[in-house]
């Protein structure tokens, strides 16, 4: 297991199976560690009920989504689930490492080797269910996508579950509040001082 040492802010990426509660630890974060900058994600997809556009992501078209691709502007770019094309604007992360902040990117396996090969000093952490039947639980419980998109998922799942050890540290989803206290315990917040207003 490669754990680069805590020296201050960096980057780290979240990556885990579907429905494992990426986006719940992300919302977590956002409310109550707010010195944690977290990457806005680019999508082609259509917002849920609730979702903010600029907050969870930005919802933007595939047009939009060609010409950043096109100028270099994604740091990576993933389609998911064989539906939507899923991106992290690079700038933004550049910017927020530059200014001394400790950064999350919460994104697909696909993004997280990507990543992987353009910045390997970045932390990987996976974030694993407690167990498959979770996982499937979660997955179904929610209850925002048809048989077809669940059944998609499962099988996404299933991959992304098996691509554990490529990870630097294997956080459980046991709870959202200890999930994210380990996460942040290795985000290198010490010596991240500066306020996020001025990102
Ligand atoms: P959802 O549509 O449920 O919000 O997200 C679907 C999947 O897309 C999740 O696994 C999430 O981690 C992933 N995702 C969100 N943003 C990005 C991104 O910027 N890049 C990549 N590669 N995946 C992302």
């Amino acid at each position: 297991m490669r754990v680069p040492p805590v020296a201050g802010p960096r980057l780290t990426v979240l990556a885990g199976p579907t429905a494992v509660g990426k986006g719940t630890v992300s919302a977590y974060l956002r409310q109550h560690y707010p010195k944690v900058w977290l990457s806005v994600s680019v999508t082609t997809r259509a917002p849920r009920p609730g979702e903010v556009d600029g907050l969870h992501y930005h919802f933007i078209s595939d047009a939009e989504f060609d010409e950043l691709v096109a100028g270099d502007e994604l740091l990576e770019w993933a389609t998911v689930h064989q539906r939507a094309r899923y991106g992290t604007p690079r700038r933004p992360v550049e910017r927020a490492l530059a200014q001394g902040h400790a950064a999350l990117l919460e994104i697909d396996l696909q993004g997280a080797r990507q990543v992987r090969r353009s910045m390997p000093d970045a932390l990987f952490v996976f974030l694993a269910p407690p167990s498959w039947d979770e996982l499937v639980r979660r997955l179904l419980g929610r209850g925002t996508e048809d048989a077809e998109e669940r059944a998609r998922r499962l099988a996404t799942a299933r991959e992304e579950l098996a691509a554990e050890p490529e990870f630097d540290i294997t956080i459980v989803n046991d709870s959202v509040e200890r999930a994210c206290a380990e996460l942040v315990a290795h985000l290198g917040l010490a010596a991240a001082g500066p306020d996020l207003s001025d990102c």
